[in-house]
């Protein structure tokens, strides 16, 4: 009988997961993992859809640095100069093949909160839609792409970690509706001789719906390759993909944060 029970309530509430057979079988195993990167045969992660109540372009907690408020790009550079992409309406639009943005500052660990619209005229296909990314320190990649009904590989989906993670489920919305992502990243720790002693992690909520629960890095993201970590600083940039599509972003700020004392 309980079994029925999760069983009806499963049906309500999801889409269950299936391959939608896009993606490689000529890619590296993900370590740890049984499946390769970008994996053909690797279950989409069921569809969810949102509450309504996420995406509202609110100022940020007090103690946040807005990095873009939807006035000027003061707080962002791209390629050492003044961003070239669009910026209307209170919202920045990427402006293909002039190159990915990041902010001036660097930071360790932090909190984000930002909001992106895929382009509301559908083109294109699985990666080709609406793609664009989060980067933290210029090596992980929180995917963003239009991920409504658009056959793509599981760790490609928005939410994803590129190459290593597919989201929990699947919670974009609809194509030019605002999106918004909360994420947690954790940076990764080095000792002394450039041994990892702690992997990174992300947490992150698309539109209130967790997508990834404090996830564990594998390494660098990549398309169609899995890379072992490099020591850094642990400190970085936050950056904005430029892969060519007219994706928007707007509201975005960070809370740098500290050690638990
Ligand atoms: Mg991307």
């Amino acid at each position: 009988m309980k079994t029925l029970i999760v069983l009806t309530l499963s049906a309500a509430c999801v889409v269950p997961a299936f391959s939608q057979g896009v993606g490689y079988t000529d890619t590296p195993q993900i370590r740890g993992q049984q499946w390769k990167v970008h994996d053909k045969e690797r279950p989409n992660p069921p569809t969810v859809t949102p509450g309504a109540t996420f995406s509202n372009g609110a100022p940020p907690p007090s103690d946040a640095v807005w990095l873009f408020n939807g006035k000027d790009f003061s707080h962002w550079t791209q390629g050492g100069g003044a961003p070239k992409w669009k910026l209307e309406n209170g919202y920045m639009e990427v402006v293909g093949k002039s190159g990915n943005i990041a902010t001036k500052d660097e930071f360790g660990d932090a909190q984000v909160h930002l909001e992106f619209a895929t382009p509301s005229k559908v083109e294109g296909e699985s990666q080709g839609r609406g793609n664009s990314g989060v980067f933290f320190h210029g090596q992980f990649e929180v995917q963003v792409l239009d991920s409504h009904n658009n056959k793509t590989y599981a760790d490609g989906q928005a939410g994803a970690l590129y190459g290593q993670w597919p989201p929990l489920v699947n919670a974009i919305r609809p194509p030019g509706e605002w999106n918004t992502y909360d994420i947690v990243f954790e940076a990764p720790r080095f000792d002394a001789a450039g041994k990892l002693t702690k992997p990174g992690y992300i947490t992150a909520f698309l539109n209130g719906v967790c997508v990834q629960n404090r996830q564990e890095l594998n390494g660098p993201t990549n398309h169609k390759a899995t890379d072992p970590y490099k020591a850094y600083s642990g400190k970085g940039n936050l950056s904005l993909q430029d892969h060519g599509n007219p994706t928007r972003f707007r509201n975005i700020w960070l809370r740098p944060l500290g050690e638990h004392n």
